[in-house]
């Protein structure tokens, strides 16, 4: 479905973006992962990646999201390299929690340079060839946090929240050149983030979930492939919820 498609995914190494670049790959596009801290996971997730589609073209590119002159490099790079990016899923994202009271001014900083200045830096620099080339699908990854608040946690989820004015706004610009904008807004969802998380929290958020499990990042996957295919040519500035029904 995705031939001849190149995709860049953000944090595409762990979790959530891996299981992006993973679906993608099963669907013959052109996939790049970004990733900040560990080549080990990522060059796994490239050998995963060839063992699911032996033609296909992958590669990790490591480069800090929050940094503006190594992103502007690394995706000159990629443009170079693949001639075009046609996706981007700007997924990277961190957690600082704190309750406010304690939260430092650094925890607030990092949250806000990986998940929003990051997502500004991504798309700033792929945009442009997305408009010459009249296409480009821009999906980013917030959260139900950014839709509900969530104790501990109010600079990640205002970051969140921060992606739905983003996502609406680009949505109105880049409409009349071909451009898709969306996002996806998880509920919890079985990574390294929720991993964390004491038994006793899990259990108090299971609770208010109707279909009484987390999610796991197939289920994002699969809407983030739908939101970057033809078949959803017609849905823009839409902030698509996965969350098992844990609506506000
Ligand atoms: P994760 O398992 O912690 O993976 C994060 C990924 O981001 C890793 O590949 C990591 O690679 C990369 N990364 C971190 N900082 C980076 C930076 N500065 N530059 C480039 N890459 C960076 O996280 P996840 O749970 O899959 O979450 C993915 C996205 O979904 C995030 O935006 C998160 O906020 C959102 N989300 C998650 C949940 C959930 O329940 N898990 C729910 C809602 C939304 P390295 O460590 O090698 O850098």
């Amino acid at each position: 479905m995705f031939k001849d498609k190149v995709v860049l995914i953000t944090g595409g190494s762990r979790g959530i973006g891996k299981a992006v670049a993973l679906e993608f790959a099963k669907a013959n596009a052109n996939v790049i992962i970004n990733y900040t801290a560990s080549d080990e996971t990522a060059n796994k997730t490239i050998n995963e990646m060839q063992s699911l589609n032996s033609n296909g073209s992958f590669e990790a590119v490591k480069f800090d999201v929050s940094n503006y002159d190594e992103t502007e490099d690394k995706i000159k790079y990629i443009q170079e390299k693949y001639k075009k990016i046609d996706i981007l899923v700007n997924n990277a994202g961190i957690t600082r929690d704190s309750l406010f009271m304690r939260m430092k001014e650094s925890q607030w900083d990092e949250v806000f340079d990986v998940n929003i200045k990051g997502i500004f830096n991504c798309t700033k620099n792929v945009v442009r060839s997305m408009i010459k080339n009249q296409y480009g699908k821009i999906i980013s990854i917030s959260s139900v946090v950014g839709e509900m608040g969530n104790p501990g946690q109010a600079n990640y989820s205002s970051t969140k929240s921060a992606i739905f004015g983003f996502t609406k706004s680009l949505a109105k610009e880049l409409g009349s050149k071909n451009i898709n904008v969306n996002a996806i807004s998880p509920g919890f969802i079985e990574t390294d983030i929720t991993d964390v998380l004491p038994e006793s929290i899990k259990n108090k958020y299971m609770e208010m979930i109707p279909l009484a499990k987390f999610g796991s990042p197939n289920d994002v996957a699969k809407s983030v492939l739908f939101l970057a295919s033809d078949d959803s040519s017609y849905i823009t500035g839409e902030i698509l919820k996965i969350n098992g029904g844990l609506y506000t």
